[in-house]
Parts: C-alpha cells; sequence; structure tokens
C-alpha cells in the first residue's frame, strides 16, 4: 500500500473541497474521494443550479412591469427547457472548475463511495487508502415522506434533472426548498399547489416576514394549502395524486421537499468506531467526532446546514491540522435568505426568539413596512418589510430581518453589524444612503 496521505477527506462538496485545498496549501498530502460529481449540493443540485433558477423565473415579473417604464414587450414567453438546459451547462462548467482547482492544488481526486474498513483506511472502488486524519464531509440528501407511495415524485435533485416542465406540480413541504420552488416554478408558468401540515410556512423564521412571502406567493399565483398532513402519494398516466387531510389533491408532477438528512449509509462508521446517533454524527468545537484522527464538517454533523458554515469548519479544521491554527468556527449570528420573489433574508433573533429569551418588556421591535420606488411605476408587487429587534437593557440590536429586493445582499453586510456588537444609536447613526432600501434600517424610530 502507498504511503498514508496526510488528509483523506470523503466527500467533495463544499466543506470537503475547501478543506482539501487549504490542507493542500498546507504542506499536506491530501486525497479526495467523491462517489458523484465534484462539487457537491451546493454546485451540482443545490444553492448555484438554484440560484440560477431563480433569476431565471425574476423575469416574468421584470417582463410584466417592464410597460410602465415605457418598455414594449409584445411576447414573453418562458421556454423552461432552454434556461434548465443553461443551468445544467453552467453546473457542468463548474464541475470541471472545481476539479482542476484540485488538480492545482495537488490534491489527489478518487472517483468511488468511500468506506471505512478501519480506523486509518477507506475503501473507495477498488482502492485501499490509508490517512493519518481523515475527514467526513459527505454531507445530507433529501428526505422522502414515510407514507404509501413516499417513493413517488421528484426530491429536489431531480428537478435539475429535468429537460421541460409539467403544467402542474403540488409541492409538499413549508420550508426553504419548497417555498424557494413554489416561487420558481410559478415564476416559469408552471401551476402549483403547495401542502404542508403546519398552519405557517417557514417555520422557525419571524411570523410577520413569513406573512410577507406567503403574499408574495400568492401573488405569483400559488395555491397555499396549509393544514393537510400528506397521507398517500400515487402515480398514474394522468399524473400524481396526494391524499392529505381527507383530499385528493392531482397534478402533472409531485415535488417532496420535506427535509434532509446526514448520509450516513454505507460509510461503515462502525469499523471506525466513529460514533453517530442514526441521524447526525457529533463533533466537538474543532470539528472531531470521537475518534481523535476522524473529523466531520458540513451537513452530516446537522447543525446549521449551508454552504458557508460547511467552508468555514472545513477550512478551520486544515488551519488547526496543518498549520496550528487555534480558530473555532462562530455559529452565531449566522446568516441565512430564502430565495423567494420578493426574498427574505435574516439574520440574530426574530422577534418570537427574543421575547422567548428576554421576554416580550425586554425587547424593542422597528419595523418600516412600504412598497419600495422600484415598485412606484408600475404600482404592484410585494411590499418590503424591514424590522430590527433591539435589546432595551443595552440597545444591542439582536436582529435584523428584511423580506424585499436584494435582501440576501443587504442582510450580509447588515451581519458584520450585528456581529460587532452595533447598538440602534449606531444604526441610527449612520447616515442613509437615498433612495435606497435598505436606508429604512437607519432612520427606524
Ligand atoms: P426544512 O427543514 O426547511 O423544511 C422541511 C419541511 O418539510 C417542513 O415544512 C416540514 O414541516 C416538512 N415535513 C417534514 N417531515 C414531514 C412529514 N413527515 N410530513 C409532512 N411534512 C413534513 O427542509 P428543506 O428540505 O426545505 O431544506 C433542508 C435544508 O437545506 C434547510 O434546513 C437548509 O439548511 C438547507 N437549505 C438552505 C437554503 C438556503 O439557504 N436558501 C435553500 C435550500 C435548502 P414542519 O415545518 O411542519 O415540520
Amino acid at each position: 500500500m502507498a504511503a498514508p496521505f496526510d488528509l483523506l477527506v470523503i466527500g467533495a462538496g463544499s466543506g470537503g473541497l475547501a478543506a482539501a485545498k487549504r490542507a493542500a496549501r498546507h504542506g499536506a498530502t491530501v486525497a479526495i474521494v467523491e462517489g458523484d460529481r465534484v462539487g457537491g449540493t451546493c454546485v451540482i443540485r443545490g444553492c448555484v443550479p438554484k440560484k440560477l433558477l431563480v433569476y431565471g423565473a425574476e423575469y416574468r415579473e421584470l417582463l410584466e412591469e417592464a410597460g410602465s417604464f415605457g418598455w414594449s414587450v409584445p411576447d414573453h414567453r418562458c421556454d423552461p427547457s432552454t434556461l434548465l438546459a443553461n443551468v445544467r451547462r453552467e453546473v457542468d462548467r463548474l464541475n470541471a472548475l472545481h476539479i482542476s482547482l484540485l488538480e492545482k492544488a495537488g490534491v489527489t481526486l478518487i472517483q468511488g463511495w468511500g468506506r471505512f474498513e478501519d480506523a486509518h483506511t477507506v475503501v473507495a472502488g477498488d482502492q485501499r487508502l490509508q490517512a493519518r486524519h481523515i475527514l467526513i464531509a459527505v454531507g445530507g440528501r433529501p428526505q422522502r415522506l414515510p407514507i404509501p407511495g413516499g417513493d413517488l415524485g421528484w426530491v429536489s435533485d431531480d428537478l435539475f434533472l429535468q429537460e421541460q416542465l409539467p403544467a402542474s406540480v403540488l409541492i409538499v413541504g413549508a420550508g426553504y426548498i419548497a417555498c424557494e420552488f413554489a416561487g420558481i416554478l410559478a415564476g416559469l408558468g408552471v401551476a402549483v399547489t403547495q401542502v404542508y401540515r403546519g398552519q405557517r410556512l417557514l417555520r422557525g423564521f419571524d411570523a410577520e416576514l413569513v406573512d410577507v412571502v406567503q403574499e408574495g406567493l400568492q401573488a405569483q399565483g400559488v395555491q397555499l394549502r396549509p393544514g393537510l398532513t400528506p397521507e398517500a402519494i400515487s402515480a398514474g398516466s394522468a399524473g400524481f395524486s396526494l391524499s392529505a387531510g381527507g383530499e385528493d389533491l392531482r397534478a402533472d408532477a409531485l415535488l417532496q421537499a420535506t427535509g434532509r438528512s446526514p448520509r450516513l449509509e454505507g460509510l461503515a462508521l462502525e469499523a471506525a468506531g466513529v460514533h453517530h446517533d442514526g441521524r447526525r454524527i457529533p463533533v466537538d468545537a474543532g470539528q472531531t467526532t470521537n475518534v481523535p484522527h476522524i473529523h466531520a464538517v458540513g451537513d452530516v454533523t446537522d447543525r446549521i446546514n449551508l454552504t458557508p458554515v460547511a467552508v468555514d469548519e472545513g477550512r478551520a479544521l486544515a488551519d488547526a491540522l496543518f498549520a496550528g491554527g487555534t480558530r473555532t468556527v462562530n455559529h452565531d449570528l449566522v446568516a441565512s435568505a430564502v430565495f423567494t420573489q420578493p426574498e427574505l433574508a435574516t439574520v440574530g433573533l426574530s422577534e418570537e426568539a427574543a421575547v422567548a429569551r428576554h421576554g416580550a418588556d425586554g425587547i424593542q421591535v422597528f419595523r418600516a413596512r412600504f412598497r419600495s420606488l422600484r415598485q412606484a411605476l408600475p404600482a404592484r408587487g410585494p411590499r418590503c418589510l424591514l424590522k430590527l429587534v433591539v435589546d432595551r437593557s443595552n440597545d444591542r440590536v439582536l436582529g435584523v430581518h428584511m423580506v424585499g429586493s436584494h435582501a440576501a445582499e443587504i442582510i450580509q453586510m447588515a451581519a458584520i453589524a450585528v456581529g460587532m456588537g452595533a447598538t440602534k444609536a449606531d444604526f441610527d447613526r449612520t447616515m442613509a444612503l437615498h433612495p435606497s432600501i435598505a436606508e429604512e434600517f437607519v432612520t427606524m424610530v
């Protein structure tokens, strides 16, 4: 057997790639094992192709409003097959780019699904690989409903493989993926019915903001069907049928967007003595499992399942292992966005979470609800909602939330201020940039 690698990474997604390249830069000998396409969920079947589809879907509204700005656009039908093909081509380009970046970094890429043989040995395809440190970065996969017919219909991965879109779709779920795809598919001309067991979309997000997202989806024509628990799915020549809450709902296609779970199966973790709880691999603040030389980052640890978090965890680990780094990843105040139309973005405590932590009298909420200048001439479109949640005892801003155009871009910058401990007075002291949407954050009274 060849000399052991300094680091063997299982999984070439965002976290694994980041760790592998950073470790190689520190001079470590590194191999990365991948059974699917290099790039992982984010690049191949998640964030990147999803956002491209969002851009495509947004043209519908832009074209509909173009007339009020003097543009004459007589025919604006969408051909989703062109968009889907172009997105696939871009994913292929990024996949090739990531492979070439690994080559440039001197990382050995091994195609195959990794499986532990013992605590220092991983088998992938016909190769037995040994390493001083092993990183599990295998991510997660969409989970299907545990109901009769639960194996039928698409999960989010499948959408990116389609060459054409159906006329109608049932989307099951109320989380990130369900809401984002409801907006995408409606924007691309598909009749969307979104079915969910709760009363509200996006459980855990600030309720007032969710209301605006809900209005936006409805304005796009999405039929929202709350309070329906899925019981069974069937498929036939006439399409899909979903039994939920005693109703029988039908459409040409069905998307299950009912959460994701870490990809533990096939790793043979027991052969390496790595503990897991059946759902995830627990790690300490340094991304290390119960076995001191075996580490895990990203969705397989099921903490905050977002790409930048996995990337940061991977880099911090590589720095610690091969460059004496001591930085631990800060899992507090992680900003996130839901790319609906309008988009929702948030950092810090929602009003509900702040009340739970500080009491209703312990916080102060400031909000601005308005129609942006961009919407003035069409005189339509969803309103923006901007919200600051402030700790009364020390004036610290606990949460910054927004639904509206460019919310993700704006909240990314607000996250710096919140991370630095900005107070409401700091926001107030900041001169407004006019006319903009974000200026409302510094003029709230
Ligand atoms: P979420 O956890 O956000 O939502 C899952 C949805 O499925 C919820 O509405 C949940 O209902 C419902 N659900 C789960 N089990 C059942 C069941 N047995 N019957 C009926 N409904 C069920 O998962 P997603 O799949 O939307 O996304 C997975 C993760 O991917 C996210 O948590 C996020 O970390 C990441 N992601 C991030 C994105 C971004 O940053 N923009 C985009 C896409 C994904 P209930 O609420 O009632 O439990």
